[in-house]
């Protein structure tokens, strides 16, 4: 019988980064077809293995993140730990397959699910169709061995946009900036009291009179920003401080007329927590400001909103579109996807107690971030869903590593929980 270990060995060997996983997806169909199952592909390249009547599917996603040399793997064991030499491991996902391809070998009667394209934003999961027959789905996508997760939070990017006029002004020119700020995840870390550089920025503008020429801000939509820089014009010398840079310039660039405005409406934005799940001490609500900027005498700004309900994340977003109307902006709402608002039901009962059953300990735990099983949640309204996992740290990266004895300790977990449904 080859192990988790060993097959998931064989997964290092073949290619599978996001959007370049092909040759993984027609192994995987292949696996399954010769062990008796049955395989179908959707055309976003999900992948449905199935036999007989099951009552539970196991899902996993078979891209990767490549990092390093990857796909080029070359594992190592370290201290009770497999990592990559140079390179991702790609444990997030892969062992979940190695998981999977060990309960193909057994011949279990269970639905796998394999979704492609996670890591670049859950194309997979968005264009999910299939007609799953469980009743219940376990996502072996999480990195925290005796946790089990039961829910996760919907977002939502909300883009406003207003142009202004230039407006020529003679004044001395000043460079101001804050950088070097740590910055951070817009869902999981927006609680942990990390500054953000455009709300520092302008906080520093606010009460000067000053004339903006242009402003440009943040890196990413689900990054807190950790640079800002505006170009201003004032008669006042502008001294700098221990966060916030300023520099004379020379500029005979125009001001944005009206650009004060731009200003208040960065320093009045509710950036940050909005309300608290006490029950998983997280956040329930939040948005992060992330990125302004005023190319083209264009002031567009682009946050992202996270909640863990449907009516949260409606609360938020038509509290933040009001806000920007109010300014004279045009709004747009990208990007939505849905939560998977934390329930205790029958199955993360039963998962809970296998999980408990192998650790010792368990703990039901929610994320203030997106995660597959919110898309898939709302496709499948009727099935209960869990997640859980092996301890992973450092996924993403070169030190992504996955404890041997995790994988061993969840496969027996992931065992109890096969054991209870069927
Ligand atoms: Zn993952």
């Amino acid at each position: 019988m080859t192990t988790i270990i060993e097959y998931f060995k064989i997964l290092t060997t073949i290619p599978h980064c996001s959007k370049e996983a092909d040759r993984l997806m027609e192994y995987l169909a292949h696996f399954g077809k010769e062990r008796g199952y049955e395989v179908e592909i959707d055309s976003a390249k999900n992948i449905l293995i199935s036999k007989g009547r099951p009552e539970l599917c196991l899902q996993a996603h078979y891209d990767m993140v490549c990092m390093g040399k990857a796909p080029q793997i070359e594992t190592y064991e370290e201290e009770g730990w497999l990592k990559a030499k140079d390179s991702s491991l790609g444990a997030d996902n892969g062992m979940a397959i190695a998981m999977m391809m060990v309960l193909m070998e057994e011949g279990r009667e269970l639905e796998f699910l394999l979704t492609s394209d996670e890591e670049i934003g859950l194309i997979g999961a968005n264009a999910l169709s299939f007609a799953l027959q469980s009743k219940y789905m376990l996502n072996l996508d999480s990195e925290e061995e005796a946790e089990v997760y039961i829910g996760c939070a919907g977002g939502a990017d909300i883009v406003a946009t207003k142009p202004y006029a230039a407006f020529r002004d003679a004044r001395p020119a000043y460079r101001v900036s804050v950088s070097g700020l740590p910055g951070g995840h817009s869902g999981v870390d927006i609680d942990k009291g990390i500054p953000n550089a455009l709300k520092i920025l302008a906080g520093y503008l606010d009460d000067k009179k000053i004339g903006l020429v242009s402003l440009e801000g943040g890196e990413r939509r689900n990054s807190i920003p950790a640079k800002a820089t505006a170009v201003v014009k004032s008669d006042t010398v502008l001294q700098g401080n221990e966060i916030v840079q300023v520099e004379a310039i020379e500029s005979s660039e125009a001001i944005l007329y009206g650009g004060d405005e731009i200003i208040a409406l960065m320093k009045g934005f509710r950036h940050g927590v909005q309300a608290m799940n006490e029950a998983f001490k997280i956040p329930e609500r939040s948005i992060n400001l992330a990125i302004v900027s005023t190319t083209g005498g264009i002031c567009r700004i682009e946050t992202s909103a996270r909640a863990m309900s449907a009516g949260g994340l409606a609360h938020i977003s038509d509290e933040t579109v009001q806000f920007f109307e109010s300014y004279g902006y045009t709004v747009k709402i990208e990007d939505k996807y849905p939560s998977w608002k934390p329930e205790v039901n029958r199955f993360t009962e039963i998962v809970y107690e296998s999980v408990k059953a192998v650790f010792g300990e368990s703990r039901m735990m929610a994320i203030h971030a997106g995660l597959e099983c919110g898309v898939i949640s709302q496709k499948y309204p009727a099935m209960q869903l869990a997640s859980i996992g092996p301890t992973i740290r450092y996924p993403h990266s070169t030190r992504e590593k996955v404890g041997i004895d995790s994988v061993e300790k969840s496969f027996s977990a992931l065992k109890r929980v096969i054991e209870a449904v069927s």
